[in-house]
This record gives structure tokens, C-alpha cells and sequence, in this order.
């Protein structure tokens, strides 16, 4: 890899980091440290009433106490709105998206793959959802840990949202618009997202922007098999907790820490994840219990 490497973490605050996000966060800042590149955070606030009120700033702290520096000023994706309707405005105008007005009653029979009701209605964009047309095409990419990930975009994801009809923004749209304009080479993040890469990769198509690598890392999973997250009430990562934290989410991402390392600081971990980081190691899985782990 080249010195031209720019990778992020891209947390959204609809609550707190956890073990899970740790193990995102530190792979994609390793990958860029590793590769001398720069590493840059965005803050994916694009839903103001799911976000946790003081998530923002608990995210930020807990990412300095665990030692991570990023470059640059943070991007808050709140700050973007007008770029995102610029591109909605001429997807629509050009007859590539469409204005929905389903209800969530009505899609419920379809199970998340939305059925073409109003792709050929010629509905005003207001007080409606803004859809994009999916080709009935397969889309593939050869992620750097999973291998080989093929969708068939018509049957497997439908034409899908780039703008709710309550007006906020979709998370498709925004990380596709976001990553090419901060020149993102690399993205690193939880394998949850897998399946959300097809569509991106249309959407990168469609625009005509250049396709980043991508790296999938296995998610952290509870006993029960769900994600780590708030809802599961997995605890906050703890700033006294950090050096134990990183030298777990280390093993996690199949890395060999030293026991010399057993009682370093973040920063020393940092620095020796940096210098000894090794993406082969990565477990080729797509969840991994978090009791499994070291
Ligand atoms: N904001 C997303 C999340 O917290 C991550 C987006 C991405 O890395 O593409 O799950």
C-alpha cells in the first residue's frame, strides 16, 4: 500500500463506544498507521432524534483515552446536508431516484426489499420518501478479510432510501458522498455493513467516484448472537479499562501481543499495534461471541 492512504472511523452517536466499536476503531486505525496513512473520524450524525444526548462528546473522550489521534478536525456529517440535497436533487432530476410514498404498513409484507410500488408513480419528492432505482444486476468485490462478496442488487436489496420522508438523510448516500470527498482509500469496519457495500458501490458507480478498498471485520457478538450495542446494555468503554480494552480488541483482530505488553500504556499498544499490524490475521468470520475472546 501506498503513502497515499487515507482511512476513518465513522461512529454514529445514537449511544456510546463499545468493545465491539473498539475492535472497528483500532483495526481501521492500525491499517492506516501501518500503511504511514492518515486516519480521519467522522461523526455520522444524520438522525437527531435517535442520537443519545452527550454521545458525541463521550465518543470523542473515550477515543483520547484510549490513545487514538486522528488528523485533521473531525467532520460532523450534520454539517453536509446541502451537499447530500444537491446530489438527491439531480438523481431525481435525471430519473435515476424516484419519490416514495409507501407507508411502513404497507412494505411490511416484503420484508425490507421494497417492492417497485411507486418506482413508475411520478409522486412530488414532498412529503416523501426519495428512493434510488437498483439495476437488476449482481454486484461483487473481493473484501480483504471475507474474500468474495456478491448481491444481486433488484432481488437482495431493492430500490432503496437516500432520503426519508421525514427529510433526514440516509446513511447509503452520505458515506458514499462523505468518503470520496474526503478521499477515503481504505475502509475498515465491522462486517455488519458487509451487505450495505453492494449498494455503495452502485452508488459510486452511479456518480462516477473511485471505489475504496474495503476490509470487513468480524462482529463482536453478545451470548444471545446480537451485536454489541446499547440496546444489549454492553458497558461504555471505561477510560481505566483502556490498556486491558486494546490488548483484548488486539486478539480480537487475531494480532499476538507480547506479554511484555501486559502492562504498556494505550499509547505504547498503539504504537506496537502500528508497527506490528498484520491484516492476514484478522479471523476470516463474520461475528465473533465476545466470550470467545481473550
Ligand atoms: N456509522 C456507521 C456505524 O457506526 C459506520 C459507517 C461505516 O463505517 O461505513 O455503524
Amino acid at each position: 500500500m501506498t503513502a497515499s492512504y487515507i482511512g476513518r472511523f465513522a461512529p454514529t452517536p445514537s449511544g456510546h463506544l463499545h468493545f465491539g466499536s473498539l475492535v472497528a476503531a483500532l483495526a481501521s486505525y492500525l491499517d492506516a498507521r501501518k500503511a504511514g496513512g492518515r486516519w480521519l473520524l467522522r461523526m455520522e450524525d444524520l438522525d437527531p432524534p435517535r442520537e443519545e444526548p452527550g454521545a458525541q462528546m463521550a465518543i470523542l473522550k473515550a477515543l483520547e483515552s484510549y490513545g487514538f489521534e486522528w488528523d485533521g478536525e473531525m467532520v460532523r456529517q450534520s454539517d453536509r446536508h446541502e451537499a447530500y440535497q444537491q446530489v438527491i436533487d439531480r438523481l431525481f432530476s435525471q430519473g435515476l431516484a424516484y419519490a416514495c410514498i409507501c407507508s411502513r404498513k404497507q412494505l411490511e409484507p416484503y420484508q425490507g426489499i421494497y417492492p417497485g410500488l411507486c418506482r413508475n408513480a411520478g409522486h412530488d419528492t414532498e412529503d416523501a420518501a426519495i428512493r434510488l432505482r437498483v439495476p437488476e444486476l449482481e454486484y461483487h468485490f473481493i473484501d480483504r478479510v471475507q474474500g468474495e462478496f456478491r448481491q444481486h442488487l433488484g432481488r437482495e436489496a431493492g430500490d432503496f432510501v437516500i432520503r426519508r420522508r421525514d427529510g433526514l438523510y440516509a446513511y447509503q448516500l452520505a458515506v458514499v458522498l462523505d468518503d470520496a470527498w474526503q478521499g477515503v482509500t481504505d475502509i475498515v469496519r465491522g462486517a455488519d455493513l458487509l451487505d450495505s457495500t453492494p449498494r455503495q458501490l452502485y452508488l459510486q458507480e452511479l456518480l462516477g467516484l473511485p471505489q475504496p478498498r474495503y476490509l470487513h471485520v468480524p462482529l463482536i457478538t453478545q451470548p444471545d448472537g446480537h451485536k454489541l450495542g446499547k440496546s444489549y446494555r454492553s458497558p461504555p468503554l471505561a477510560a481505566d479499562q483502556a490498556a486491558p480494552l486494546l490488548l483484548r480488541a488486539l486478539r480480537a483482530l487475531g494480532q499476538q501481543p507480547p506479554c511484555e505488553l501486559d502492562d504498556a500504556n494505550p499509547r505504547e499498544l498503539l504504537d506496537w499495534g502500528s508497527r506490528h499490524w498484520d491484516a492476514t490475521l484478522i479471523p476470516r468470520t463474520l461475528t465473533l461471541p465476545e466470550a470467545q475472546i481473550r
